[in-house]
């Protein structure tokens, strides 16, 4: 967590970071040194760009620290100096390049000092300097105790809180949406449901292992989990029950293909606070191009009514949609006025980067096009946020709040971290995408997590053992992306997903931009619409 100096958010205008007469910023020497005379010997003390990302929004300088996954405010001098320090005193590098500061030597202090006296005074220097070094846009060496240290790659306290199992309550699915991951739902292993016993252990080992987590979330996935309602209805009361007795509360998510909704399943949901992901993909057109059923019938017309009294009935939770962006479909602004004027709270895209059938995956160009209408959706998100209102773009509010929280992220995701998927027999797997498959089991519900092989995986995926990421400015906020994609993409989870990188740097500058204009004119609005919300 980067709460620079204690600080309640992750974004500090520069320009109040310091109030004078600051201390404890700089050790002894170095006050003397900021203190000294302008032409200091050639071997004196110097300054180091680190690692950042400057950018400009709405009229203003920010910069984005990269090691504590922080945004700052700039005045005139501070960027001035940045941009000094650069090789060639140059302006940034475009978002899609991954160094920043690439060939950013050492400049002395007296250099600076220098460039900068005939327009600032050198109190004014100074400060600057002093709060550039705070927020660790700089570093100095010459001065005892600077050195810089390469951090050691620390791996997460072992046993790690389980906070989430993703349960296939139904290794099966009525539909057979062409693009799936999951094989049509099944996995491709023996069509089956899971069984009563199995998710009772299920609960149990996620009571049993959340530590001090008094809030845990049970996920029912599939396949269609609906074709398994029973069951469903049967742990959200035992789970209910076994909580209680363990002081500790239960949330239920549930994604669905929305075709088994009837009025007494929807009050079910309703009453059970079960939240709802409804994956569809847009109108009709779009929709039945790939959400289709077995017999390659569209499935639009069947769960258009369905969804619509979901959202009617369902009062305790919002209802997101989740629109699957494949190969041929790259009208997003239309599929997401379209879903959200059906009435969903929110919607989200997942863009295909990689398919087993490469057919599926969005081409290099369509993905720019998606991009494209990611900046105009997020454009009206930032509008409607000065004016303090929530507009549903789940991709846009997801960035936003990793942003704001400000974790430095050395894995790029929950999997085999805290979440894991289980299997309709219990196996544990790495995460839900990975059901069925032998080589991601990481032991099972009935015997425990496998400890060794937790490890191991931790060990291999932390972020310092992907060489490509090494100096990218989004390193610790995408920590080389999705295990799934990536061993999708090259036969290995623990790969970069180094085939869409400048899409992925555009995305996240997209949302930095977005942060520091909601923040810099109305940050209520994270407390408000932002931290109560979680991810969708
Ligand atoms: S995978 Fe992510 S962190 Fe790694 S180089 Fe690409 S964009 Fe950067
Ligand atoms: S590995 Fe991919 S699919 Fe699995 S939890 Fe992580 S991001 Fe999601």
């Amino acid at each position: 967590m980067s709460h620079a100096h204690g600080l309640p958010h992750n974004f500090l205008p520069l320009s109040h970071l310091l109030p004078a007469g600051a201390a404890g910023i700089f050790s002894p020497a170095m006050e003397a040194v900021v203190e000294a005379p302008l032409c200091v010997p050639p071997d004196e003390p110097a300054v180091l760009l680190s690692d950042i990302r400057e950018f400009a929004a709405g009229g203003s300088s920010y910069v984005f620290v990269v090691d504590v996954t922080a945004v700052f405010a700039l005045d005139g001098l501070s960027r001035d100096i940045l941009h000094y320090l650069r090789p060639g005193k140059s302006a940034p590098a475009p978002a899609t390049e991954g160094r920043q500061a690439a060939g950013a030597g050492y400049v002395l202090l007296k250099d600076i000092f220098c460039a900068f006296e005939g327009t600032h005074d050198r109190q004014q220097i100074g400060e600057a300097l002093r709060e550039l070094r705070s927020i660790r846009a700089i570093r100095f060496s010459g001065f005892p105790g600077e050195e810089w240290k390469t951090p050691q790659r620390q791996l997460p306290p072992a046993p790690f809180p389980q906070r989430s199992l993703v349960l296939n309550v139904a290794n099966d699915c009525n539909l057979g949406c062409s693009y799936c991951f999951a094989a049509q739902g099944d996995y491709g292993t023996p069509k089956r449901m899971m069984q009563e016993e199995t998710a009772r252990s299920s609960v149990d080992f996620l009571l049993a292992n959340s530590a001090d987590q008094k809030n845990v979330t049970l996920v029912f996935f599939g396949g269609e989990p609906l074709m398994n309602l029973g069951l469903i209805r049967r742990v959200v009361a035992y789970a209910g029950e076994a909580s209680a007795k363990a002081g500790k509360h239960v949330d239920f998510t549930m994604t669905t293909n929305a075709t088994g909704l009837t009025t007494e399943v929807i009050d079910f949901l309703s009453e059970n606070r079960i939240g709802v992901s409804v994956s569809i993909d847009g109108p009709k057109e779009y929709n039945d191009l790939r959400r289709t059923y077995k017999n390659g019938m569209g499935s639009y017309d069947h769960v258009r009514p369905r969804i619509l009294e979901l959202l009617h009935r369902h009062k305790t939770r919002p209802v997101a949609a989740r629109a699957t962006l494949t190969h041929g479909i790259t009208a997003v602004e239309e599929c997401f006025w379209h879903l959200l004027d059906m009435g969903f709270h929110e919607v989200g895209f997942a863009p295909v980067t990689s398919s087993a059938q490469e057919d599926f995956a969005l081409t290099s160009e369509e993905l720019w096009t998606v991009l494209e209408a990611f900046r105009k959706l997020s454009d009206i998100y930032v509008e409607r946020a000065l004016k303090n209102e929530s507009f549903g773009f789940s991709n846009l509010s997801n960035l936003l709040g990793e942003l704001h929280t400000g974790i430095s992220k050395n894995y790029p995701c929950g999997a085999g971290l805290g979440l894991l998927g289980v299997g309709a027999d219990g196996d544990l797997y790495l995460c839900h995408r990975f059901s069925e498959s032998p080589a991601h089991r990481m032991g099972s519900v009935q015997e425990g997590l496998d400890v060794a092989r937790q490890t191991d995986f931790l060990s291999r995926a932390h972020l310092s053992n992907k060489p490509h990421c090494g100096t990218c400015w989004v390193r610790h906020v995408c920590a080389g992306g999705c295990y799934h994609e990536a061993n999708t993409h090259y036969g290995s989870l623990y790969h970069a997903n180094a085939h869409y990188c400048e899409w992925i740097r555009s995305w996240i500058d997209l949302g930095l931009h977005a942060y520091a204009r909601i923040m810099e004119s109305n940050p209520d609005f994270f407390p408000q619409f932002i931290e109560k919300r979680g991810a969708v």
